[in-house]
């Protein structure tokens, strides 16, 4: 069972006591006691500190790192060894020391030898030597943790700052292979370095870290322990888990990963989603997955695909063979990764269509045949607009594409038969149903709005496909003027719920999808 340790950094041991009640109370297995976060520490706090660690039931690792092993302490080799023998003469399970400063220094392996033979064996205290690279994940991972074990330590360790996902699924290559062999700590550090915390546990990892709260973290990339057992389900991901995840750039913001971790959970689905930040080009994302697909026990098993790479996804899946979606094809972009593993195959799908015009039609109350009757006024010409347009002339709208960049709604216009308009005469739409398919109103700018108030008299329905903020200043004007309103959260539930079903194979928890969504965007 892989430990969820949360490392402490208060800067006074009465306070680094109370950070031990709190991980605990938050379910951590273990703490880090970072004690060369503590100001001018006093050897009597340490011993006092150190006896009420143990009064709980987590491990203690104690560890005291130099500026240069990422840590904060700045007096002599003798001062920190002082304090690693007071701490450790009261308790604690593990000290970890950087394997620089083990090799380096005589003074520090003579006095950690004599503290570890002192120890009663009953309670032994277990030496984890680690190594840090907080610039990059070197080539040879393997090596690096071989080197380490050549040391008479209990646990290796290997910190490395990944620069792209591709360097965390290289961490947990030499996770898998280390911890066959011996005890092993192997994380990636920094935003792309999540997948390897949060998959730790899948492979044999002694622990993973987790901090206390946000802006308590020991190192770049920890997400809290309350994201950790919440968010993504720490505690049941085991070894035959499935990996999904929201592919783009940026991804921090998404909410996909609330909501579908949570509709997993729901269903008792043994699955995991994640976000996973890939830089743009196609070179990015095709090496992205073709890394994760050339790790079958991965168990990567689909992703969500969003800006800026829903091309990206169809030339990927059409270089590797796989199956492209007509409808996918048809509006040139799609939303949706599924791979089926054993035989391994690729499927590329576009769930936008149908969790929009779901959306539509439930919103107005009428049906796909029925929408046909209107016409439409859709602003913007970007991916969301191309899936939107489809599906109006499927239906048989009429459709006039309302664009700043005017060559771009042209060329949407004449691949769907639609007319097209320059943005400035989206006032003048005279439509039956106005969609908003551009970012305007979008958090954080939520006061400005693509038309004016007065483009909504005659009440056409109106429709806005940001769901951030729930009621964009677009949809509260057409509110107030008596329009009936669409709102971007059922489309954005209806995509997701769309994915979920192709995945799984089973209708999505709905309400719980919702729910989620609701309350994330504070409603
Ligand atoms: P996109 O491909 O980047 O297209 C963005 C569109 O917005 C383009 O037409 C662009 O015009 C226009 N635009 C952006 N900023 C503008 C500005 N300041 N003034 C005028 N026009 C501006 O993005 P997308 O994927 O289509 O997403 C568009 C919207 O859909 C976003 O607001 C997003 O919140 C929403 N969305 C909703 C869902 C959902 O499920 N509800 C899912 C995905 C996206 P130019 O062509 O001139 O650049």
């Amino acid at each position: 069972m892989t430990s969820l340790c949360v490392p402490l950094t208060a800067d006074h041991c009465p306070q680094m006591a109370e950070q031990i009640a709190q991980a605990t109370r938050l379910g951590a297995d273990m703490v880090e006691l970072r004690l060369d976060h503590l100001r001018d520490p006093d050897l009597d706090a340490i011993h006092a500190l150190m006896s009420r660690a143990g009064q709980f039931a987590v491990g203690v690792i104690i560890t005291c790192r130099l500026a240069e092993e990422g840590g904060n302490f700045t007096g002599s080799e003798e001062q920190r060894v002082k304090l690693f023998e007071v701490a450790a003469l009261v308790g604690g399970d593990y000290m970890d020391i950087e394997l620089a400063a083990w090799r380096r220094s005589a003074l520090l392996r003579e006095r950690i030898d004599a503290l570890r033979q002192a120890r009663d064996p009953s309670r032994p205290l277990k030496l984890i030597l680690s190594r840090h690279d907080f610039e990059k994940t070197p080539a040879d991972l393997s090596n690096i943790l071989k080197d380490i074990a050549r040391e008479p330590c209990d646990v290796v360790k290997l910190a490395t700052k990944a620069e792209s996902i591709v360097d965390s699924l290289r961490v947990l290559d030499a996770l898998r292979e280390s911890a066959a062999k011996r005890p092993t700590i192997a994380l990636a550090m920094g935003e792309a370095g999540l997948l390897s915390r949060v998959l730790a546990g899948r492979f044999g990892a002694l622990l993973t870290f987790a901090s206390l709260e946000t802006g308590q973290e020991s190192a770049p990339g920890q997400v809290t322990i309350a994201d950790m057992l919440g968010l993504y389900r720490y505690n049941s991901i085991g070894p035959a888990t499935a990996v999904y995840g929201v592919i783009g750039c940026p991804v921090g913001h998404s909410m996909s990963p609330a909501i579908f971790n949570a509709a997993f959970g729901e269903i008792g689905h043994d699955a995991v989603y994640l976000p996973l930040r890939i830089e743009p080009p196609y070179e990015a994302f095709a090496a992205f997955v073709d890394n994760c697909l050339s790790r079958p026990w991965l168990n990567m098993s689909g992703c969500s695909v969003t800006i800026p790479h829903k091309e990206n996804l169809l030339r990927y899946v059409a270089e590797r063979g796989g199956e492209v979606e007509p409808l996918a094809r048809r509006i040139g972009a799609a939303n949706t990764l599924h791979v089926q593993t054993g035989e391994l195959s690729l499927a590329a799908c576009n769930t936008d269509y149908r969790g929009a015009m779901n959306a539509l039609c439930a919103g107005i109350g009428c049906t796909r045949e029925e929408l046909g009757r209107f016409s439409v006024a859709v602003l913007g010409a970007g991916g969301v607009s191309r899936a939107i347009v489809a599906g109006l002339r499927d239906c048989g709208c009429r459709v006039t594409i309302y664009n700043r960049t005017f060559d771009r709604a042209k060329t949407l216009a004449a691949e769907f038969g639609a007319e097209a308009r320059p943005l400035e005469q989206a006032a003048d739409h005279g439509a039956d149903v106005i969609i908003n398919c551009t970012s305007i109103g979008m958090w954080p700018n939520v006061d400005d709005t693509p038309l004016p108030a007065d483009a909504l008299i005659g009440k056409p329905v109106v429709f806005d496909t940001i769901y951030n903020p729930i009621e964009t200043r677009l949809l509260r004007e057409a509110r107030l003027r008596g329009c009936r309103t669409v709102d971007g959260v059922s489309m954005f539930v209806g995509q997701a719920a769309a994915q979920f079903e192709r995945w799984i194979g089973r209708p999505a928890p709905l309400d719980i999808m919702r729910g989620i969504l609701r309350r994330r965007l504070g409603r």
